[in-house]
C-alpha cells in the first residue's frame, strides 16, 4: 500500500533510447517543447522546482535566427537545448559542426547547446544517434510537463488518496488479511483521514463529482463506477477464504487521472488523482471519462444493446 502511494509521486519509465528520465519524482526538471513554451502564459511562468529545459527543433531555432528567443526568457546552453529528433535536420543543421556541444547538467546552465534522440532506419549508415543525456550518472535530461507536480502537490496528493483509499468498502476486511491489526488498522485509518481534513482535504462533494468515492462514500472506479476493492492494492491478493462479506471483482487498481493529461495543465493534484480499475484505465487513456463513456454508449447502439 505504502508503495503504490510513494509510486504516485514518480513518473512513469522511460527506455535508454528517451530523452525522458525512468521513474524519478515528479518535481524533477521538466522538459518543455518550444512551441508549448511560447503559447502558454501559464507554462512560462510557473516556478518549477528543480528549473526546466526548453526544448527548440533545430529548423525552428536556425530558420528563426532574428527572431530572438531571448525575448522570451531563453538562452541556448543555458535553459535550452536545440533537440535533434529528424535524420535531415542532423544533416541540414549538423550541432558538432557548429561548435555546439552535449550538455553536462540537468540545471541552468546546461553546458552545452544540443542533445539527439534519432532513430535508426533501414539504411545501413542510418544509424540511430543518442547524444546528451546518455551516461549512467546524467541518463535523461528530464520529465514530461504534464508529469510535474511540486512538493507540496506530491504530499496533499498523496494524503488524500490514502484517504480515499481507507473508503474502499471492503478497506478493513482485506487489510486485516493482509496481516495488519485491528489496531493498525484504526490508528492509521484515523491519522489518514484527519491528516486529510486538516489539509482542507476529503470534501465528499467534491470527491462525489470527480467520480472518486460515490453518494455512499465508497472508493470507486471513476470510469465504471464500480466499488473498488482494496484487494486490488495488494501485491500478493489475500485467498478468499469464503468468509468475505463483500463479492467484489479483484483486478489490478491503478492511480486514475480525472481529466486527461494535457500540455500547460498541471493535472497531478489531489482532486484530479482517483483509483481506477487497470483495465477501465487504459480504456481511457489519454480521451478522459467524458469522451470515453460516449463512445461506448455509441458501440452498445451499434450493437443494439441501448436505444
Ligand atoms: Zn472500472
Amino acid at each position: 500500500m505504502d508503495r503504490k502511494i510513494y509510486k504516485t509521486g514518480q513518473t512513469r519509465g522511460a527506455d535508454d533510447d528517451q530523452i525522458f528520465q525512468n521513474r524519478v519524482g515528479r518535481n524533477s526538471t521538466v522538459l518543455i517543447p518550444f512551441a508549448v513554451w511560447i503559447q502558454n502564459p501559464e507554462v512560462r511562468a510557473k516556478q518549477y522546482e528543480n528549473g526546466f529545459i526548453v526544448l527548440i527543433p533545430p529548423g525552428e531555432y536556425f530558420e528563426t535566427e532574428n527572431e530572438d528567443i531571448s525575448s522570451y526568457g531563453l538562452e541556448i546552453g543555458v535553459n535550452t537545448l536545440v533537440y535533434y529528433e529528424r535524420r535531415d535536420e542532423w544533416l541540414k543543421f549538423n550541432p558538432e559542426e557548429r561548435g555546439f556541444f552535449p550538455p553536462s547538467s540537468r540545471t541552468s546552465p546546461l553546458g552545452g547547446q544540443f542533445a539527439a534522440r534519432i532513430a535508426n532506419t533501414t539504411s545501413a549508415n542510418d544509424e540511430r544517434i543518442n547524444i546528451g543525456y546518455t551516461t549512467s550518472g546524467l541518463k535523461g535530461a528530464g520529465i514530461r510537463l504534464y508529469e510535474y507536480a511540486d512538493t507540496d502537490n506530491l504530499r496533499t496528493t498523496r494524503v488524500q488518496l490514502e484517504a480515499v483509499f481507507w473508503h474502499a468498502v471492503d478497506a478493513e476486511e482485506k487489510m486485516l488479511g493482509a496481516g495488519m491489526s485491528q489496531d493498525d488498522i484504526s490508528v492509521r485509518r484515523a491519522a489518514k483521514i484527519d491528516e486529510a481534513k486538516n489539509l482542507g482535504l476529503l470534501d465528499y462533494a467534491r470527491l462525489e463529482e470527480a467520480r472518486i468515492l460515490n453518494a455512499a462514500r465508497e472508493l470507486v472506479c471513476p470510469l465504471c463506477l464500480e466499488p473498488i476493492s482494496a484487494a486490488g492494492f495488494l501485491s500478493r491478493l489475500p485467498q478468499a477464504s469464503g468468509r468475505e462479506r463483500h463479492d467484489l471483482t479483484v483486478t489490478e487498481i491503478n492511480l486514475f487521472h480525472i481529466q486527461e493529461l494535457a500540455y500547460g495543465v498541471f493535472n497531478h493534484r489531489p482532486y484530479n488523482l482517483g483509483w481506477g480499475h487497470h483495465h477501465c484505465n487504459v480504456v481511457c487513456k489519454d480521451a478522459g471519462i467524458q469522451a470515453t463513456l460516449e463512445w461506448m454508449a455509441t458501440v452498445l447502439r451499434r450493437n443494439r444493446m441501448l436505444n
